[in-house]
């Protein structure tokens, strides 16, 4: 297997060395910014399969360069950890809401951070294995060829944009995506939508999925996620 690449940015230099020493002894290789957008610069040449961020750094924070990522046509896959000083909900839901896949509240032991790592790229690899039009995720199977998608052995009938609006979802289980990125990804940046028609659309997904409707969780102020199953 390659060696996985993760790059951190973190201004506290005890931290930034525990997380790099922590993660080097389980063999990903570690790059690390003190900077904001020396970080932004490193990640987009470097291209790293996971990028930790902290919130609070200097040049450019945290948030910030997620959203960076996120608009960034060749990086903006890879998979966001944020770093949050303290347990500012406002610091999360922004990380969030520009698309980071996860986040830690300092302190936080290295063992959790090395799980959700690896979680996290454990998620992916599954997703980059199989065939990019097949995906499967506990009891959910879409195969994006036939355009089919089957609850264990249902087959669920799901109007185009609907189907688009779950394949998005269950490609990036756990990662919450904001309504209107949702949209842009779905209908393209041109569409005009008014505001909360996702939320019809994702109000008849769940309908159809009936018993498994909870597979799709609302992320309360921001948006959406295909439920992350490995958490439970
Ligand atoms: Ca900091």
């Amino acid at each position: 297997m390659n060696i996985r690449r993760i790059a951190i940015v973190e201004d506290e230099p005890d931290i930034a060395e525990i997380i790099a020493y922590n993660l080097g002894r389980e063999g990903f290789e570690v790059q690390h910014a003190e900077h904001g957008t020396e970080g932004l610069k490193m990640i987009k040449e470097w291209k790293p399969d996971l990028a930790i961020l902290d919130i609070m750094l200097p040049g450019m924070d945290g948030v910030e360069i997620c959203r960076n990522i996120r608009q960034a046509e060749n990086i903006r896959d890879i998979p966001i950890i944020m770093l949050s000083a303290k347990d500012d909900e406002i610091d999360v839901v922004l990380g969030l809401r520009m698309g980071a896949d996860d986040y830690i509240t300092k302190p936080f032991s290295p063992r959790e951070l090395i799980e959700r790592v690896k979680a996290i790229l454990r998620r992916r690899r599954i997703n980059d294995d199989s065939s990019e039009n097949q995906l499967a995720y506990g009891p959910l199977s879409v195969d994006k060829d036939r355009h089919e998608v089957k609850l264990i052995d249902d087959n669920i009938d799901l109007t185009a944009t609907e189907f688009k609006i779950l394949s998005c979802l269950v490609e990036r289980p756990g990662r919450v995506f904001k309504r209107d990125d949702l949209l842009s990804r779905v209908l393209g940046d041109d569409a005009i939508v008014i505001d909360r028609t996702i939320d019809v659309h994702i109000r008849s997904i769940r309908k159809k999925f009936g018993d498994h409707r909870d597979l799709i969780e609302t992320v309360r102020g921001v948006g959406y996620r295909f439920k992350d199953i490995e958490s439970l």
